[in-house]
């Protein structure tokens, strides 16, 4: 979490909503996946569960007009009349969105934004960071020479460390190189473990088409999330980030249909070059979400628009929504730092 996102997170625990309620501004928010029940919080930390998603719905609903994307460009223009609106967005395309979410949102008649990554649609093969954090987490002790990776990987009885430094490692990889060596650490774990590992999560499992097509049936509006779920930053050469923008949309252009809007995978600072943002406009969206906090009117660049990740539970959200706009100064800071 960014640190004004802590920063919201405390003061909205000691400020009521009501005193800060004026302060609203449009906002973007995102989450990932819904679960009953999460186990195992270092593999699962997509997924809200079932419960809270429900407490978070309900004060979406209360509290916020939540507005269909295509009125984005109307909020862009003149976020001052529109000072509760809020666009619900979800990143990946994980199933439980049409097992879980689809119907919590229906129930309250909330309009959101599914961004796919089409690769992992296409193929159903997992988050490539999931499976790292398998590998890491789950692989039997010893020491592994993985391809790509500058040292060799010590698997003890003790990995949260490893896991997490092996993720931030890949994260600053080209990613063919990043995807080399994620094959080797699943290729190096013994199939069968793998597999009952793959069912234990099944949280991580991602739609389908078919499964993408009936959320479009239903009111979703579905957006790009890259082809492959890896970052688009410095590291990642420009055809790399142009194939990244464009076979995504196409491919949802062809499944599903129009597709005008991108979420960058993970979106955060150190995650989003300027060549990326370049590659989306090139590309022909509309507009294209971060992971930075902030709100709507910040955006002077429409390639690299905040957004505010959700917390697990819901009991202060409206105070952190409407103090967003101190997330603002960090989002122009990025904006200018990546201006064209
Ligand atoms: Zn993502």
């Amino acid at each position: 979490m960014s640190r004004f996102g802590q920063f919201a997170r405390n003061v909205g625990r000691i400020i009521p909503s009501g005193v800060v309620r004026p302060l609203g501004r449009p906002a973007a928010v995102l989450f990932h996946g819904v679960e009953p029940i999460t186990r195992d919080v270092r593999l699962q930390t997509n997924h809200h569960e079932t419960a809270a998603f429900l407490r978070i719905a309900r004060h979406l609903k209360t509290h916020f007009d939540v507005l269909p994307i295509e009125a984005l460009d109307d909020v862009l223009a003149r976020p001052d009349r529109h000072p509760r609106a809020i666009f619900l967005t979800s990143d990946d395309g994980y199933a439980n969105t049409l097992t879980v979410a689809a119907d919590i949102l229906a129930e309250f008649r909330l309009p959101w934004t599914l961004f796919v990554s089409t690769h992992h649609v296409a193929t159903g093969e997992r988050n490539p960071i999931f499976l790292a954090r398998l590998f890491a987490l789950h692989a039997p002790e010893g020491r592994y020479e993985i391809a790509n990776l500058s040292r060799p990987l010590i698997l003890g009885p003790r990995r949260d460390g490893t896991a997490t430094e092996l993720v931030s490692d890949l994260r600053a990889m080209e990613m063919s190189k990043a995807q080399d060596a994620v094959d080797a650490m699943i290729g190096a774990m013994d199939r069968d473990r793998v597999n009952a590992l793959l069912d234990e999560f099944a949280s991580e499992a991602f739609l389908n088409w078919e499964q993408v097509r009936t959320l479009k049936r239903r009111g979703v509006a579905i957006g790009a999330h890259a082809h492959r779920h890896w970052p688009m930053n410095g590291a990642q050469d420009m055809s790399g980030l142009r194939d990244q923008a464009r076979r995504s949309r196409a491919l949802i252009e062809a499944e599903v249909g129009p597709c005008a809007y991108f979420a960058y995978p993970f979106g955060n600072k150190g995650d989003i070059s300027r060549a990326a943002w370049l590659a989306v406009r090139e590309a022909g969206y509309r507009a294209a979400f971060t992971t930075l906090s902030g709100t709507l009117d910040a955006a002077s660049n429409r390639f690299l628009l905040p957004r505010y990740g959700l917390e697990a539970d819901a009991p202060h959200l409206s105070t952190y929504i409407s103090l967003l706009r101190a997330g603002n100064a960090r989002v122009h800071r990025f904006q200018r730092a990546l201006a064209g």
